[in-house]
């Protein structure tokens, strides 16, 4: 064994099987004992606390380059760190320009390698921009590419139709990747926005119902067809109702390859707390009913869910104000409050792990190095402390902007230090550690 260079001892270990009160020691950035009585110069005393695998958000927005004033890599990388995140995948649009070849994927790895305190692995573009790109943007080591089959906000980032979504999977079929896609139907979106809009309803109640779930379900079932038919991975990301988590079961029952995401947002907050918060909480698909919203925590529970990413998207104040709801920035920030979150919604320390960090790991090729606690493994790890909980307030948020539909929210539990490959990426003690993030490719 290589000299440690230091133990977080005798916290409670979420190990993949089961947990144990266990020394972990730590030497050149990956783990290199779990056991008990271990010892070396430097240590922890992690006691009453959770040691898990570090959060693998696999959906975060930090806007840089280009609209760095959104977000960018510093801020929202420590904001992540933050949340119990050790590893992001940062999304291909919102940073401008888009990663939709080469070269915009060399801007962004270089501005993350500057500034990012975590480990990252970048999107590519699904667009009918770029599709003889994909095999290029697979050669610099994308994690997968990302499709909208609605309007994605941004002009520079055009949405997939049928034609150009089945022309992509089949490329990353070929590519042995997978495609992230947004699932709601242009068709209907357009149309009841469309309609909303020309009859002069911009309130909050109309934005949500020009959402509806149907959008959701069709686009999911077009999604899952295509997959079927190209043989390409998918994974839909922030899957928002119940409704779709079974048509996702049932398109895998069919020997789909798909695997579904659900945010934090979407088993905390409603249609309700929209009204109540206004634009913060403005996302797409839209924050549902509270009947819906008990109804996906019960199927997380269940293990309906394969992975939870935050899908953090920040905006600048100024864009999240007017009285016109369908044109204020939707976007959730979130990323500080991941770890947290699914503690408050009874989530185990087990099925925290799996669902924020082992099934990532797993799905995305990351399997071995990242998303457990294991001998060998990198040291990305992170305490959680049941015992103290966690209040969101404005003055605490590390992101670029202080907005948060959580602000005033208590958490039952709190992360309290976070290690990437060993290196301190922040603690509630000391705040910014010294780690520095590295591109992360995936084993295909
Ligand atoms: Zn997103």
């Amino acid at each position: 064994m290589s000299e440690v260079d230091f133990i977080i001892r005798g916290a409670t270990v979420v190990l993949p099987d089961r947990l144990a009160q266990l020394d972990v020691a730590l030497a050149g950035g990956k783990i290199v004992a779990i056991g008990h009585g271990l010892s070396a110069s430097s240590e922890i005393d992690a006691a009453g606390q959770y040691l898990l695998p570090g959060a693998i958000d696999a959906h975060v927005h930090y806007n840089e380059p280009g609209r760095t004033d959104w977000e960018g890599w510093a801020t929202g990388s420590l904001a992540s760190a933050a949340g119990g995140a050790t590893c992001v995948f940062e999304m291909p649009l919102n940073a401008n320009p888009p990663t939709l070849d080469r070269p915009s994927f060399e801007l962004k790895r270089a501005a993350a390698e500057k500034s990012s305190v975590l480990d990252f692995a970048l999107w590519g573009g699904l667009t009918p921009l770029n599709l003889g790109k994909m095999s290029e943007l697979a050669e610099c080591g994308v994690i997968g590419f990302k499709a909208f089959m609605s309007s994605s906000g941004t002009d520079d980032f055009p949405r997939a139709d049928r034609r150009v979504l089945r022309e992509g999977m089949a490329i990353a079929a070929k590519l042995a990747l997978p495609v992230a896609v947004h699932a709601e139907d242009e068709a209907t979106v357009a149309k009841l926005a469309t309609e909303a809009i020309a009859s002069g309803r911009y309130g909050v109640r109309d934005y949500l119902a020009s959402h509806p779930i149907a959008a959701e379900l069709a686009a999911i079932r077009e999604a899952c067809d295509i997959a079927g038919e190209t043989g390409c991975r998918l994974h839909i990301v922030h899957v928002s109702c119940g409704e779709g988590l079974a048509e996702i079961a049932e398109a895998k029952r069919r020997g789909v390859d798909v695997t579904v995401e659900t945010c934090p947002h979407y088993l905390l907050l409603t249609a309700e707390d929209v009204e109540r918060i206004g634009a913060a909480a403005k996302c797409a698909p839209p924050l549902r009913s509270e009947a819906m919203r008990a109804d996906m925590v019960d199927r997380v529970l269940r293990g309906d869910v394969d992975t939870i990413g935050t899908d953090h998207s920040p905006c600048p104040p100024a864009m999240k104000e007017g009285d016109d709801f369908f044109a204020v920035w939707g976007g959730i920030m979130g990323a500080q409050q991941f770890l947290p979150s699914l503690f408050s919604v009874g989530l185990d320390p087990s099925q925290v792990a799996h669902l924020a960090s082992s099934a990532v790991a797993g799905r995305f090729g990351l399997a071995g190095r990242k998303g457990a606690i294991t001998m060998g493994a990198d040291a990305d790890l992170v305490l959680v402390d049941p015992r103290r909980t966690a209040a969101c307030r404005a003055a605490d948020l590390l992101t670029r902007h202080p907005i948060s539909p959580y602000a005033g929210r208590t958490f039952p539990a709190s992360v309290t230090a976070v290690w990437v490959r060993g290196e301190p990426a922040w603690s509630a003690d000391r705040g910014r550690g010294s780690s520095r993030g590295r591109l992360i490719r995936p084993s295909v």
